[in-house]
């Protein structure tokens, strides 16, 4: 008989587990996928601005390429997607300075910041080596001096306050969290985002969401939208349930030999879990784990890309609510099309402003544009705002301090090690994370069902699946990925 799995959650890992349980063991395992939204992607979401129809990214809006980890850049390949590398690295906006080099760098920070941001990138990256930080997450990282320490400890050891400040306003803007929230090697990871030999970026052709979208076209596994999983059942007669609820067909039960649950720990706090035993081990696990953050994606519409001459590049960061990236997501690059800009707001600024309306929010991204771009009201027509908090935001310290075993990590309840957890937060909090989860979950199904050694990764080097031949019994496209089987 064939191992039943459930798939709680249809983001990236719901959908790539999805796939590789399909690769790998074809007929042997008999997934479900139930996602409570009526869109697959999650925090992947590539979405219109009405007024141009254009696209901007709401949720993620970079993927990184790591050094020596080319998991992502693989499945990427596999899945024959187009890429485009992101430039912009290193532009800062800093005390209304513009800084583009060493120069204007030492210009900003004066001799001594600058020295001393020197002496403690030199030590970051002797305690970081680039191997080190390919493998980000694994238990090993507890050896690093700085996994111990807050990154408000570390940061206190640049004596300098203008190059403190810089530093910290440097992370702020790749990273959901305050200095004292997240651990030291944490926050240095942040910053290596923009160290060429440690990472480079890119986003896709026509979307990120493209990602997702390619996966959910690929699997035969039934893709439930609008079911959201309310509640998960363990005891020793009937084994693993999930229960489901959906508007259709109101709450339905399902038996599982395994369970895959892909969702945040502020969504795991809202499933319920029996018995009294499974409560107490996901209570555990949240206790460790949970350390939500919260983003806000402010996307401001313009006439035209009036930056184009001062700001050429992807991206910028700006000082402004402590550090915030701004991407330059405009259709085209054409002079006269339209601008779109895209402000990603972390840690508690982004908080603070989840609190105010929309208007309010928007009306404080146009009064922290940069003096550089004063001539932006002239061009500005209208703004949107993305929330991305609670149970759709990210962790701020990815796998808890210390880090845990990979199996305590995963299998929150040593009774049932076929109950397994994946998710970003267990690891880095981006997709690169999220795809080592995955790799886990889908290795120890595998092993559950006699193999030895699976080797998940190796799907990657075959040429991708085709979809179901038949699309009268496959998944139904449409352009939100929301149509269900
Ligand atoms: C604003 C923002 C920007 C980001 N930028 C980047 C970036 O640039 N690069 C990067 O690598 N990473 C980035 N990340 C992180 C990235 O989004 C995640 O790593 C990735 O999307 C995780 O995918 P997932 O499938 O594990 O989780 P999710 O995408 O959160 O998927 C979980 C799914 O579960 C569903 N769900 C919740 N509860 C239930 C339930 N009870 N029953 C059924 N379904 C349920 C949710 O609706 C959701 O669709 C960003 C995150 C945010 C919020």
């Amino acid at each position: 008989m064939a191992e039943r799995v459930a798939i709680v959650g249809g983001g990236f890992s719901g959908l790539l587990c999805a796939y590789l349980l399909e690769q790998l063991y074809g007929d042997r395992v008999e997934a479900h996928l139930f996602e409570e939204a009526d869109r697959l992607g999650g925090r992947l979401r590539t979405t219109s601005l009405p007024e141009v129809g254009g696209d901007y990214e709401a949720g993620v809006a970079e993927l990184y390429d790591i050094a020596g980890n080319p998991h992502l850049r693989d499945l990427v390949r596999h899945l024959d997607l187009e890429t485009r590398r992101l430039t912009g690295t290193p532009f800062f906006v800093a005390r209304d300075q513009i800084v583009r080099d060493d120069r204007d760098l030492a210009h900003l920070l004066g001799a001594r910041g600058i020295d001393q941001l020197r002496r403690f990138w030199d030590e970051g990256t002797r305690l970081r080596p680039p191997e080190r930080y390919a493998q980000a997450g694994q238990p090993h990282d507890n050896e690093h001096p700085w996994s111990s320490r807050t990154f408000e400890e570390v940061l206190a050891e640049i004596e300098d306050p203008a190059a403190r400040w810089f530093t910290a306003m440097q992370c702020h803007s790749d990273l959901a969290a305050e200095p004292h929230q997240t651990s030291g090697l944490f926050g240095f990871d942040n910053l290596l985002i923009d160290h060429p030999d440690y990472c480079t970026m890119y986003t896709l052709s026509g979307g990120n969401e493209g990602l997702v979208r390619a996966l959910a076209e690929r699997v035969r596994t039934p893709l439930r939208t609008g079911a959201a999983v309310e509640a998960i059942e363990a005891n020793d007669a009937q084994g693993l349930r999930v229960r489901v609820a959906t508007a259709e067909d109101g709450v339905g039960t399902l038996d599982v030999d395994s369970i895959v649950v892909t969702l945040t720990p502020p969504a795991l706090a809202g499933v319920g879990w029996s018995d009294q035993r499974l409560a107490s081990a996901i209570d555990a696990h949240l206790r460790h784990h949970d350390h939500a953050a919260t983003y806000l994606r402010v996307t401001l519409l313009f006439r035209r890309r009036f930056w184009d001459d001062r700001f050429p590049e992807d991206y910028f960061v700006s000082d402004a609510f402590d550090g915030v990236t701004v991407y330059d997501q405009s259709p085209t690059r054409e002079a006269d099309a339209h601008g779109v800009q895209s402000w990603l707001l972390g840690g508690e600024a982004a908080a603070q402003w989840a609190r105010r309306r929309d208007t309010e929010v928007v009306d404080a991204v146009r009064a922290a544009m940069p003096d550089a771009l004063s001539d932006a009201e002239r061009h500005f027509l209208t703004g949107v705002v993305d929330r991305w908090e609670g149970p759709r935001g990210v962790s701020a310290l990815p796998g808890g301090v210390p880090l845990q075993g990979l199996e305590t990590r995963h299998c929150p309840d040593r009774r049932w090690p076929q109950l397994i957890l994946v998710g970003d937060y267990l690891y880095d909090s981006t997709i690169c994370g999220a795809l080592d989860a995955v790799l886990w979950a889908v290795t120890r199904i595998g092993q559950r069902m006699g193999d030895a050694t699976p080797d998940p990764l190796s799907v990657f080097s075959r040429p991708a699946a085709s979809g179901p031949d038949d699309p009268a019994s496959g998944f139904f496209h449409d352009q939100a990925l929301g149509a269900r089987r």
